[in-house]
């Protein structure tokens, strides 16, 4: 038996891939309904489809170009060469779980784990019996910190409004230089999720960001929650006990967005149980390290210095790189774009 906690993407998407392969699997979700609350914009690339097709029970919006801005309020225009996906993460998560479902999964929700020991978890006060336990039970995973795994980690917060605003529909917009920097993702011609990610202040940072792109908004609800920090010394398997996606710190810190990696780490963990952890090493952290050291760079950044980047970035074989390849995957065009602009050299400097 292999106990899952958290029914979030990752556990469920788990919980699918080994229920496929005949598992016996038990998902546990402290709250009573799959996906809510919600705590996110629902911004993912095309990468998506590697890992389920997207199915229009969740697909809101496609986005096809990304306004950049810096603060003087210059701005790139980038038009993707494949479509970003808006998803709505209650009916995804709920999507993930019904296929987790229909391969033999056993869902208990209003079901909080508390503890365990090694082969008994502790459910709402019972104990239950369990061969392996999987935490995917997102930032604050409780199967981290009772299993010594909870390591060095950090967050930043993520707060966003969705709110009532004229926009372009496949258009989103990147504010750099707000907080960590801030977005607005449309959901359609009037509706959008307006947001920041931010060290402190996030409150601060999003009236900012609303009072110069939206300052008539009216806002129809909140989404606000703290996001880890990937850390590259993150434990994320002992004995019988393992840890995936929020849980395990995968996200990635240019955009924090968690999940793709989170997809990607539990499918690896659903091939190889022993190898997890070296397969993460080699197929997810290298990306989510470079992210990490571009955040690094840009956690040093002046306005001048976004204002740089900008200009920079309008050169057209940049802009070229940013169109085509997935920003999910920096190892695969972080060295493209210094060699395209070698100017954009001067902000690695930034990490010394
Ligand atoms: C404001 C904001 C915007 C974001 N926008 C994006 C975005 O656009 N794109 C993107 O890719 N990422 C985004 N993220 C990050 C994304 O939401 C996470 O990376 C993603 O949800 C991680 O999925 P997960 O399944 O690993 O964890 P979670 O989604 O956190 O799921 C964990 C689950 O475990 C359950 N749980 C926790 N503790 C227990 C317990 N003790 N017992 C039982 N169940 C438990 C929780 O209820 C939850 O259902 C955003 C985050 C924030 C805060």
């Amino acid at each position: 038996m292999i106990s899952i906690i958290g029914a979030g993407p990752t556990g469920n998407y788990l919980a699918y891939l080994l229920a496929k392969k005949n598992y016996e699997v038990q998902v546990f979700e402290e709250h009573k309904e799959i996906g809510s609350p919600v705590q996110c914009t629902g911004i993912i690339t095309h990468e998506l489809q590697d890992f389920v097709p997207v199915d229009k029970s969740f697909l809101i919006n496609k986005i096809n170009r990304a306004k950049i801005y810096s603060p003087n309020g210059n701005s790139i225009l980038v038009k993707f060469k494949k479509s970003d996906f808006v998803i709505d993460r209650i009916k995804f998560d709920q999507y993930l779980a019904e296929l987790a479902k229909s391969h033999g999964a056993k869902y208990h929700l209003g079901s909080k784990y508390e503890s365990n020991d090694d082969k008994q978890i502790i459910v709402n006060g019972v104990r239950i019996k369990t061969d392996k336990i999987i935490g995917a039970d997102g930032p604050f995973s409780k199967v981290a910190k009772n299993n010594g795994l909870w390591c060095d980690r950090k967050f930043v917060t993520g707060h966003q409004f969705t709110v009532k605003t004229k926009c372009e529909k496949d258009l989103v917009e990147f504010w750099l230089g707000i907080g960590m920097f801030g977005w607005l993702v449309p959901v359609d011609e009037n509706t959008a999720r307006i947001g920041v990610v931010a060290h402190k202040n996030p409150t601060t940072h999003l009236n900012k960001l609303i009072s110069k792109r939206c300052p008539n908004a009216k806002i129809i609800s909140q989404e606000t929650g703290l996001i880890p920090i990937f850390n590259p010394k993150q434990i994320l398997q002992r004995g019988n006990v393992s840890i995936v996606g929020d849980a395990a710190t995968q996200v990635k810190a240019t955009s924090f967005g968690g999940i793709i990696h989170g997809l990607k780490a539990a499918k690896l963990l659903s091939e190889n149980y022993t190898k997890y952890p070296e397969l993460c090493k080699k197929q997810v952290n290298r990306d989510l390290y470079v992210s990490l050291l571009i955040r690094r760079a840009l956690d040093k950044f002046s306005a001048k210095d976004y204002n740089d980047l900008i200009v920079l970035c309008s050169n057209p074989k940049v802009k070229k790189i940013l169109e085509t390849k997935s920003r999910d995957y920096p190892t695969k065009f972080a060295f493209g774009i210094i060699l395209a602009q070698p100017r954009l050299l001067k902000f690695l400097f930034k990490l010394i």
